[in-house]
């Protein structure tokens, strides 16, 4: 057979403004790590970038936890490996479910023969605590897990308490960090994590394709104490901490490149500093939502709930989701997010993560939908961009 390659175009995509719930934008230092010569995965050139990177990773996730690593996959693969690990056919898993990837979770613990506990929220808020402390009573679960940001939603869970019923309960306490790690204050150690996942392509800014994740000593513990093979061996961290730990044992070619553009993504996170960094997705969220208040829009969340990272805008009534999202594409070149699920059609998601979340893309972000909302016939108010303007004058 023939193949004409001439039929297949070289890749060029366009350079995108990316304001959707993931992937952000990415910097160019991180792309051209990539394009760095691939060693061999047992090349002492890249078991020192291992190190480090793991090192960056601790850094990131505010831990001392040993176990602190990159598994090649998405979010969801961190999400999977972190459930497989902890949990054995027939225990107790309360799941948090305030929107679609709590949903997630649920399915996988069904997977795996776990008892499903569920907690359910009307999506748009944050789980009550009250309702989970409730659901534990009289049980023994084995783990307590939560979306920390909800990308589907743009709720932020509050942590404190959930943390205080899994630690009274026994049970471990296993947040989804995808969207939160890299652009909010979230510390391992000092909220009572005992197991975390997150994903790089959101507020870490690294292409997608690794998911970074954290177990502590309680969990390890778990893991060990195991009467069951985990159901994955792929994803079992019993073998895979020792490819890399001092033991340096094959289990997996690790994606060379991709640990390379991890690696570079941290340290350009840890240049900038946590506490600048997390200063700064806090202030392009709140100019963000004053332009978006002032041209008569309004946010799913209240604001006392509301993730600072992804921004959830209801869509006026007559308002064409779909002709507004094209419009963006196409006339400026800026990808946002639709809803998911019962929001579907109801709501627009601006992600302001990592690289994205600039003064600049505020501002561009605000000029074209004010644009093309008129277009479109919507009843828009004038003065987006100087409510944007006045909060960031406020802290200048
Ligand atoms: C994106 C996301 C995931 C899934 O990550 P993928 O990289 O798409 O596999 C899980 N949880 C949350 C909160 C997310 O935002």
């Amino acid at each position: 057979m023939v193949l004409n390659v001439n039929e297949f175009r070289y890749i060029n995509p366009a350079q995108r403004i990316l304001l959707g719930p993931g992937p952000s934008e990415v910097p160019p230092r991180v792309l051209q790590s990539m394009a760095a010569p691939c060693v061999g995965h047992l090349d002492p050139y890249f078991l020192a970038t291992m190190d480090e990177t793991q090192h960056l990773l601790r850094f990131l996730f505010q831990t001392e936890n040993a176990l602190t690593i990159s598994v090649p996959g998405t979010g969801t693969a961190g999400m999977e490996a972190c459930l497989v690990n902890m949990l054995e056919p027939g225990d107790e898993a309360v799941i948090c479910v305030h929107g679609a990837f709590g949903a997630r979770m649920c399915e996988m613990v069904e997977r795996i023969g776990g008892k499903l506990i569920r907690v359910d929220q009307q999506w748009g808020k944050s789980t009550d605590p009250e309702a989970v402390r409730k659901a534990v009573k009289g049980r023994g679960p084995k783990l307590l897990a939560v979306v920390h940001g909800e990308t589907s939603t743009g709720v932020l869970q509050p942590l404190q308490d959930l943390s205080a019923i899994a630690r009274e309960a026994g049970a471990l306490f296993m947040v989804d960090m995808v969207t939160s790690l890299g652009g909010m204050d979230i510390a391992l150690d000092r909220e009572g994590i005992d197991v975390a996942y997150s994903g790089t392509q959101k507020c870490i800014s690294c292409p997608p394709g690794l998911a970074p994740i954290s177990f502590n000593d309680k969990a390890m513990k778990v893991l060990r104490g195991r009467k069951t093979p985990v159901l994955s061996w792929y994803l079992d961290m019993s073998l895979v901490e020792n490819y890399w730990g001092p033991a340096r044992k094959y289990h997996h070619t690790a994606p060379i490149n991709m640990v390379y553009a991890l690696r570079e993504s941290l340290r350009i996170i840890a240049d900038e500093g946590l506490e600048p960094r997390f200063a700064r997705h806090k202030l392009n969220h709140r100019a963000l939502v004053a332009g978006v208040e002032a041209m008569g829009l309004k946010m799913l969340v209240p604001e006392a709930e509301r993730l600072p990272t992804l921004n959830a805008i209801t869509i006026p009534e007559g308002v064409d989701d779909l002709k507004v999202r094209k419009a963006l594409l196409e006339e400026f070149g800026i990808e946002i997010g639709g809803g998911l699920g019962a929001l579907a059609g109801k709501i627009w998601r601006v992600g302001l993560m990592g690289h994205s979340s600039t003064k600049r893309n505020v501002f561009i972000f605000l000029a074209a939908m004010q644009s093309i909302l008129k277009a479109e016939g919507a009843k828009i108010k004038n003065g987006a961009i100087e409510a944007a303007d006045a909060v960031y004058k406020k802290v200048s």
